[in-house]
């Protein structure tokens, strides 16, 4: 059967009672929907009145006349026909007190003008396809796999206990991760097994006077009474462990709660708040569990301000590339460098590579970001040459996510050759994170990019789980060991082991690159275990072009 939805073009409620702005918007959406507008809150009530189910989003301005956003969002939250109809507030990008109490009021979503019609068609989009996607499971009252509630009912029960309670009641969410691959590696059955052993599992820690829905395919609901945050990390503790023993014992759990909930506010808009915690869990390395506070709220807004803004930053040339010397003890100069990104917004200022880079590997924009950083050392690396001055290899970095690139090789063979740099100028960091991801793929890549004649770099040797049967597998040039272990030098322990390192270093035919490096007693401690590059505060932090090229001349 032809899914006739597919093909139609879906309408969407612009409510703003400013003309232009209404008529910016309309003109961005309208080659995609059918747009209708409202000049205020009382006049877009109307027309959702008449319109109903036909409307798949709305967007909406807080300052309106006669009737403002926040009336607008209240008559909305209380009308159940109009409930679930998605609501993204326009909004200026210094407001956030505001768009917090939107989503308090039940929006779903914000866009910040002035308006870039990327960001909004996207959110727009990805808003409708997701309410579509749940109103397949909205139509009956239980869950026809777990038999927990389905999402509207959910919403309905968990609201009259909310009411109808002096108890003070939490959210909790916990997300299946990656689903849709479990789906397609295993059976049907097995992964319904999987989700019935879960919600079990579920009911086991929290009891009967708990209310439990399943409110996507992926992610389940429970209105739990009060309890501290310790109680969450138990119970989520428990339910990994619980996993184990089902039919698919790898699957990952994440887990969210929001504690004492309001009972006035729509119990949408709390799952909403539950679904951003538990979505941040996956940026938070080693951790399973998140809670929504005033906290995550701040950390929340500032992302997705970080990723409303990313490629407009890209193509305003925010990102600027800084090269941080490696010292080559021995011949007592630079013996090459590491091209590190720096981003500094006009309204965010200075954002940290340590912030931005997972939101980036995250949404995938990584792969632009890192191509764009490859490109500008090999254009810088090119005025070097021609002028004569002093030249070192430069090393770029690759994220884990850039080997889901089908072309990732061919790409960086193709910026080296745009720009006619001996492949033995731009070496290549690739860490250990992007081994255990997908093997086959990062071990043919690598090959391909070391056979190109790049040296080849692993990054953060030491940091989270080392494996030296790497070194075996991998063609790898240099081993750049994680700051780590200038910190813990001190340690007989660690010395033991980097000596160690050293010397399957030195039988292999690698060198070793130490970071971190901050004083002159590592710097001495790492040469007499025969280290060949240093790089650190010690000798110099990353500098921008000028200064590099300054520090290469003396
Ligand atoms: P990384 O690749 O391990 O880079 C080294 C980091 O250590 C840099 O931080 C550098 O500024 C810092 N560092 C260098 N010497 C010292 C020192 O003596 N003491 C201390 N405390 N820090 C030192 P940065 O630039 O903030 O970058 C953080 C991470 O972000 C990098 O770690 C890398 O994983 C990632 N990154 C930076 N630029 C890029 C890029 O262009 N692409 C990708 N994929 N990742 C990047
Ligand atoms: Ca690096
Ligand atoms: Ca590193």
């Amino acid at each position: 059967m032809k899914d006739m939805s597919l093909s139609k073009k879906r309408t969407v409620l612009v409510v703003e009672d400013d003309l232009i702005n209404r008529e910016i918007l309309s003109s961005i959406l309208s080659d995609a929907y059918d747009v209708l507008q409202a000049e205020n809150g009382k006049v877009g009530i109307e027309i959702l009145e008449s319109w109903k189910k036909e409307i798949s989003l709305i967007l909406l301005d807080i300052q309106m006349p006669v009737m403002n956003g926040y009336e607008f969002l209240k008559t909305i939250g209380q009308t159940p026909s109009l409930r679930t109809i998605p609501i993204i507030i326009t909004t200026s990008s210094n407001a956030t007190d505001d768009e917090i109490k939107c989503l308090e009021n039940g929006a779903s979503d914000f866009v910040t003008k002035p308006y870039n019609p990327d960001v909004i068609l996207r959110r727009v989009g990805s808003m409708i396809r997701l309410r579509e996607a749940s109103s397949v499971i909205d139509r009956v009252e239980r869950d026809t796999v777990t038999s927990v509630y389905s999402r509207d009912f959910f919403f309905i029960f968990a609201e009259k206990l909310l009411k109808n309670s002096e108890t003070e009641y939490d959210i909790f969410c916990c997300k299946i991760m990656y689903l849709k691959m479990l789906q397609s590696r295993h059976s049907q059955a097995k992964v319904e097994k999987l989700l019935i052993g879960i919600v079990k599992a579920m009911e086991e820690n929290f009891g009967s006077d708990s209310v439990f829905g399943r409110l996507s395919d992926s992610t389940f609901f429970v209105l739990t009474p009060h309890k501290a945050r310790e109680n969450y990390e138990n119970i989520s503790e428990n339910l990994r462990n619980a996993v184990k023993t089902l039919s698919i014992p790898d699957a990952v759990l994440h887990f969210s709660a929001y504690p004492s909930v309001d009972g006035k506010v729509p119990v949408i808009s709390l799952c909403n708040k539950a679904t951003a915690a538990v979505e941040d869990v996956k940026y938070q390395f080693g951790k399973q569990f998140a809670e929504y506070n005033s906290e995550f709220k701040d950390k929340y807004f500032r992302h997705q301000a970080i990723l409303g803004y990313m490629e407009s930053a890209l193509k305003e040339n925010q990102f600027e590339v800084y090269y941080q010397p490696k010292y080559a003890l021995g011949k007592e100069k630079a013996g090459g460098a590491e091209a590190l990104i720096r981003w500094t917004h006009p309204k965010l200022g200075f954002i940290s590579p340590g912030e931005f880079i997972p939101l980036f590997e995250n949404s995938g924009f990584i792969t632009e970001l890192d191509f764009y950083v490859a490109e500008k050392t090999c254009r810088d690396l090119r005025e070097w040459l021609d002028s004569g001055k002093p030249t070192v290899p430069v090393s770029c970095n690759l994220s884990r996510v850039d080997f889901s690139h089908p072309k990732l090789a061919e790409t960086i063979v193709g910026i080296a050759d745009k720009y006619s740099i001996p492949h033995e100028l731009l070496h290549i960091e690739v860490t250990e994170s992007a081994y255990t991801n997908n093997m086959q793929v990062f071990l043919n890549t690598v090959q391909k990019l070391h056979n190109a004649g790049f040296c080849i770099e692993l990054d953060d040797f030491g940091a989270g789980y080392s494996s030296l049967t790497v070194l075996g597998e991998l063609d790898i040039d240099i081993l750049k060991l994680d700051m780590y272990f200038a910190r813990n030098m001190n340690s007989p322990k660690q010395r033991l082991i980097l000596e160690h390192i050293f010397s399957i270093a030195k039988n292999l035919n690698i060198e070793i690159v130490a970071e971190g490096v901050e004083t002159k007693e590592q710097s001495d401690d790492f040469r007499d275990m025969g280290c060949t590059y240093i790089q650190g505060y010690y000798y110099s932090k990353p500098l921008t072009k000028a200064q590099f090229e300054e520090y290469l001349n003396k």
